[in-house]
């Protein structure tokens, strides 16, 4: 996990990126439920990487848009990969966004921030017994490598200022917070539990409380 500032003025506010391009996508899921977004890139990330923002619903001028911001999963968005509960989270806020409007913001920070070779890296770790975190640092790297700063200027250039936050990672929360991101509410997503997850989920829970609601 990251160390947030604990002070909201902590840190100064970003520099300000801009909207580069806006185009509609029809999205379609396996499921066969499809909405429209409005698929946003920018100038001016700090981190120079191709995060997207895609517009859901009624997205234009809520007065607090309903945000989640999404850290890139290869295996769980793309393949449906069962080890971690991504690609079902990823279907489930497109459509509680598309539902109420807001912002889905794609960020190109796989593995929380290792990238995906460490990230299977991390997966053969965890086959000989260590758990998610453990495995990350075995591999020399942080438990949570995520910046949410991009983040924070890509709601800038959309001119939001306040959101609620759909998410059930304090860090969250926290980063966007010193960000100058405020935050009116923290909305939990669901829990999606599988037999292949429960190790990943358990360890999310106990060691950056997350807010899941897990079996005993
Ligand atoms: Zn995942």
């Amino acid at each position: 996990m990251t160390t947030a500032p604990t002070a909201p003025d902590a840190a100064p506010s970003p520099p300000r990126a801009a909207i580069r391009t806006r185009v509609r996508i029809p999205l379609r899921f396996p499921d066969g439920w499809a909405t429209p977004a409005d698929v946003f890139t920018f100038t001016g990330l700090a981190d120079g990487k191709e995060h997207i923002a895609l517009g859901l619903g009624a997205h234009e001028g809520a007065a607090s848009p309903l945000v989640r911001p999404h850290s890139e999963c290869l295996t769980g968005d793309v393949f449906g990969s069962a080890r971690c509960d991504c690609g079902p989270q990823l279907r489930e806020a497109v459509q509680r966004i598309a539902e109420t409007g807001g912002y889905l913001l794609y960020l190109r920070q796989e593995g929380r921030g290792i990238g995906l070779y460490a990230k299977l890296d991390a997966y053969a770790l965890q086959d000989e017994g260590l758990d998610t975190y453990a495995a990350n640092r075995a591999l020399g790297r942080l438990d949570d490598e995520r910046d949410y700063t991009a983040a924070a200027q890509m709601l800038g250039a959309l001119g939001v200022d306040a959101i609620r936050l759909l998410s059930n990672n304090p860090d969250k929360a926290e980063q966007l917070t010193v960000l100058g991101v405020t935050v009116t509410e923290r909305v939990p997503t669901g829990v999606h539990l599988s037999e292949d997850n429960v190790r990943y989920l358990r360890a999310k829970a106990e060691h950056t409380h997350h807010t899941l609601d897990l079996p005993a």
